[in-house]
């Protein structure tokens, strides 16, 4: 039983100056939102020429065109969030999530709920998250066919998103991370346009290369830009989940792709990271939303998965 009793009613007023854009963006409803509809701008807007496929092509364009909705929704969501992502705004909504007494769940009653989570980029194909989450662990299982906590880990790595059943604001849940408290990498999309409104470019703690780090100190000690992400590995190592690390790793890291595909902030890495950034790319190429990929049987699919979840994660959740 998947209970979803929305127990911060005052986030909304606490970041309403925030929250008010998303609330056009992502439709968000006072108080719990039955049926939020999120756009991932990791999954679909890829600027960089690794992805330039035919599928991903016509949306690598990042220039400004008004007249596009997906372009404009995906730059907006872009400019909200490089906007109010600020080291403050992350210690903010790490004690808020970290106590983990939003609600209780198990695995699979947390991806059943994200039938209700619907991609809004694509106009066209309505692709419940729940979709993405068994095509993602079906082409890993294709490919990989002995590292079962591999195919749990595709089949989970999107859970995070339940955030946004608790009026997280969209720019807070999805879209590419990145390091916060320090200088921003050129790699980031739309890094020399949707900044300039960020207090933290004017603050000297943060706005040099290491800022509050030092080099080398490790993707662990660097606090990211808030989403879903971070707080699904918050929430696997809370609840003492057995994947191995590399799972950990892809799912921490699968939406930072100004380090594992843009190549920017090594410099804060230990060797450790700079070893798992292959597992984090192996992931990657799973994850990738392929609009032509057909339609799993969930149903079909379950009792395989359950297996998987009652070996590395079994029963129910703190969320
Ligand atoms: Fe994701
Ligand atoms: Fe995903």
């Amino acid at each position: 039983m998947f209970l979803l009793q929305f127990k911060d009613t005052q986030l909304l007023e606490s970041s309403a100056g925030q929250l008010s854009v998303s609330i056009a963006t992502m439709r968000v409803i006072n108080e719990f939102v039955s049926h939020p509809r999120v756009s991932d701008p990791s999954e679909l807007l890829r600027p960089e020429v690794q992805f330039a496929d035919k599928d991903l092509q016509a949306f690598r364009d990042y220039s400004v065109d008004e007249s596009n909705p997906l372009k404009e929704r995906v730059r907006l969501t872009y400019l909200h969030m490089h906007t109010n992502q600020t080291v403050e705004f992350v210690k903010d909504r790490m004690g808020h999530w970290l106590q983990f007494n939003t609600c209780k769940a198990a695995i699979m009653d947390a991806l059943v709920r994200l039938n209700d989570l619907v991609d809004e980029s694509d106009p066209d194909a309505d692709i419940p998250n729940i979709v993405h989450a068994f095509q993602t662990a079906e082409r890993i299982r294709a490919d990989f066919p002995q590292d079962d906590w591999f195919h749990l880990t595709g089949l989970i790595h999107d859970l995070g998103k339940v955030m946004a059943f608790y009026n997280e604001p969209q720019w807070a849940v999805v879209g590419d991370t990145f390091p916060v408290g320090c200088a921003w990498a050129d790699s980031i999309v739309y890094r020399n346009t949707s900044f300039n409104e960020n207090p933290d470019g004017q603050d000297p703690r943060y706005n040099t290369k290491y800022g509050m780090y030092s080099a080398r100190c490790g993707l662990e000690n660097v606090l990211m830009s808030w989403g879903h992400d971070e707080y699904l590995y918050r929430v696997l190592t809370h609840n003492k989940c057995k994947l191995p690390e590399k799972a950990l790793y892809m799912i921490r890291f699968h939406s930072f792709y100004p380090w594992h595909t843009g190549g920017d902030y090594d410099y804060l890495c230990s060797k450790k990271d700079l070893d798992m950034k292959q597992h984090v790319l192996t992931f990657n190429k799973y994850d990738l939303y392929t609009k032509s990929s057909k339609v799993p049987d969930i149903e079909g699919l379950k009792p395989y998965y359950q297996t998987l979840i009652d070996k590395y994660i079994p029963g129910e959740l703190e969320w």
